[in-house]
């Protein structure tokens, strides 16, 4: 090139520029990423010809490097890689395929999945997206074809110079002179985080020099991992390993529970490591961060279109080099691929979790708390993730132990055939737990509102099975209801209690400790549960009242009734008083009083203490 060539970036240039910078607004900060990453791809094509024998050059220290100088207000990133003669900078930096860019950009201007830098990359734009922070970008190149350097400089507006170059070395050389507006990408670890977060696993070595004086060893250190783990075999990588890079990756210092390597073969070609995180506390954000790669280049956060929502609360890595780097969310969705793919990991977790069952039952039991939310919701959300694990799916019985859901219906054909009893609350429901312990019934603790909805969703699941809370239903601790019942003693407790809509029965309940027990059906009680919630969202009380079908159950085996019966006749008001303080300890066992309650049963059981002196 003898002379200076002149020229303006060609295709409708006034439209693109501004539309550049609207465009890429959210995510400036993906700009390091397209240009490193192309630095990238020169490097690895220049690999590529001379593995084929067809490249000149025998470089084999290939790395990049990206500086800052602050006091020339530059960003730039050096590779050593294939470099472009005059010829091709002209054909690929200046008249890129901008045409088919803006038709679609005149297009879908409006559409917002494309707002975050949907087109850029799509459409080979991905080195303009320098312009977002820059006023002037310059380009230093040599070829490795021998053909000489070229440097290339364009303005902000898309004004170009070309002219013959004075880079010595192979590779290219892109410096970005960054704009007023965007100082902040002049501060170093504003830098380095941007290249901690995108390009933590390139292929290529990186080294950042950030201005400052440096020690040797930090210089020689690149900010990179260049061969991640998910890369590597799962017969070659340890549980140091996995536990290693997990920490690296989330900076979590607590030790995941286990992991789930993928690698899929053709036809779906991808990569990936699931973890499971322990959860520590009942409040701690259950959102995890599956973070997806593109060969090795950072490409988002938590993509909802390649993972369901529900494995969102693992962490992990995924590398789908079938998927283009920038694609728009839309184009996720309608794609077949993406649908494999996530089809594709449901599998490989439920796969992992029927193994541990299956073969770690000991390890699996002891999981399986920490797991439960993910595997419950999972199994309500997916009824293929359900179908697969159903048989994998834990009860946590009060006594400790885990039993599946179909180890406890085998135990349970002789005394509660195809019902399985829980608790919502071991210690206020622990009058009727120890009644069912006591009948040999095995109760499930139930800890978490995702529980009773696990439970409905395992009901419509399996037919005829059912899930009744321990203050359901008493039928497996009661004889039939009395026919020749002491009337005058429910009538009694139908009075004291205050409460029309209350049943009061007569029955035979085998522990003869206890004289009253309230019960509610389930059915009731769910319908009460949900209303419960939608009060108290909308910020009213109203927690006490007791659900429509309630039923409270007067044990003809306990001796105290009895002996309250005789009383009725010899001192209704003394009976009366006993009967009402015998109704609010039912209450007691089954919930929490309200004010009015318990004022009264406070002063009853003074004057019953003082009637005992
Ligand atoms: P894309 O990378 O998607 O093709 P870009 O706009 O980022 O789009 O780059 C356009 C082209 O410019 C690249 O395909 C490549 O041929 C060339 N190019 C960009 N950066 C470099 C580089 N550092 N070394 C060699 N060629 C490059």
């Amino acid at each position: 090139m003898s002379e200076k060539i002149k020229g303006g970036i060609s295709v409708d240039r006034e439209n693109i520029f501004p539309i550049i910078k609207k465009w890429l607004y959210s995510e400036k900060d993906i700009f390091l990423r397209e240009i490193v990453s192309n630095a990238t791809d020169a490097i690895t094509k220049l690999k590529r010809l001379q593995s084929l024998g067809e490249a000149t050059s025998e470089q084999d220290d290939f790395r990049i490097d990206v500086r800052l100088d602050r006091i020339a207000k530059t960003l730039s990133v050096e590779d050593n890689g294939i470099g472009m003669t005059a010829d091709e900078l002209q054909q690929y930096i200046c008249s890129i395929a901008l045409s088919g860019a803006v038709d679609f950009i005149n297009k879908y201007e409006s559409a917002e999945d494309n707002a975050k830098g949907g087109i850029i990359g799509h459409f080979g734009l991905g080195f303009y997206s320098a312009f977002m922070v820059s006023d002037r970008v310059e380009i230093e190149t040599r070829s490795h074809t021998g053909a000489p350097a070229v440097h290339w400089v364009c303005s902000a507006d898309g004004d170009y110079e070309m002219e013959t170059g004075e880079r010595e070395k192979i590779g290219t050389e892109v410096i970005l002179h960054i704009d007023e507006d965007e100082a902040e990408y002049l501060d170093a670890a504003r830098i380095r985080a941007m290249l901690d977060k995108y390009c933590a696993f390139m292929p290529i070595p990186i080294y950042f020099d950030d201005g400052e004086e440096k020690k040797e060893e930090e210089q020689s250190a690149p900010i990179n991992d260049t061969s991640p783990l998910w890369q590597r075999p799962a017969s070659e990588c340890t549980d140091e390993d996995y536990k290693a890079f997990y920490t690296k990756v989330f900076n979590d210092y607590r030790e995941p529970l286990f992991q789930i390597h993928i690698n899929a073969d053709y036809p779906l070609n991808f990569r990936g490591i699931l973890y499971f995180p322990r959860i520590t506390s009942q409040y701690e954000s259950l959102e995890g961060q599956v973070k997806l790669y593109y060969n090795q280049v950072f490409v988002a956060d938590n993509i909802k279109e390649v993972i369901p929502d529900y494995l969102l609360m693992l962490k992990g890595v995924l590398d789908c080099p079938e998927l283009p780097l920038n694609v728009s969310r839309s184009y996720l969705q309608t794609n077949s691929y993406v649908a494999k793919v996530s089809a594709h990991i449901v599998k490989k977790v439920a796969d992992k979790l029927i193994s541990l069952s299956k073969n770690e039952r000991e390890r699996y039991e002891a999981v399986w708390n920490d797991i439960k939310t993910f595997v419950e919701f999972a199994a309500i959300r997916d009824k293929k993730f359900r179908d697969r694990i159903k048989d994998h799916l834990l009860l946590h019985l009060t006594d400790g132990s885990y039993k599946t859901i179909d180890e406890y219906l085998e135990n349970a054909k002789a005394t509660n055939e195809n019902t399985i009893y829980y608790t919502t609350d071991k210690a206020a429901q622990a009058q009727y737990v120890s009644l069912f312990e006591a009948r040999g019934i095995a109760v499930c603790e139930f800890d978490s509102l995702l529980d009773t909805q696990f439970a409905a969703s395992e009901e419509a699941a399996r037919s005829g099975v059912k899930f009744l809370r321990v203050d359901a239903d008493l039928g497996a601790l009661t004889g039939e209801e009395e026919s020749d019942a002491d009337k005058s003693l429910v009538d009694l407790f139908c009075e004291v209690s205050g409460n029309e809509k209350l049943n009061v029965k007569q029955q035979a309940l085998t522990d003869s400790d206890v004289p009253v027990i309230i019960s509610v059906s389930e059915e009731s009680r769910r319908m009460d549960d949900m209303m419960k919630m939608y009060r108290m969202a909308n910020g009213e009380e109203g927690a006490f009242s007791l659900p429509l079908d309630t039923t409270l159950i007067l044990n003809s085996n306990a001796p105290l009734l009895k002996r309250l019966s005789v009383l009725l006749g010899e001192d209704s008001t003394r009976a009366k008083a006993l009967a009402a303080h015998l109704y609010r300890l039912a209450l007691l066992s089954h919930r929490k009083l309200n004010a009015d309650e318990m004022s009264s049963f406070l002063n009853d059981s003074y004057r019953l203490l003082t009637d005992l002196l």
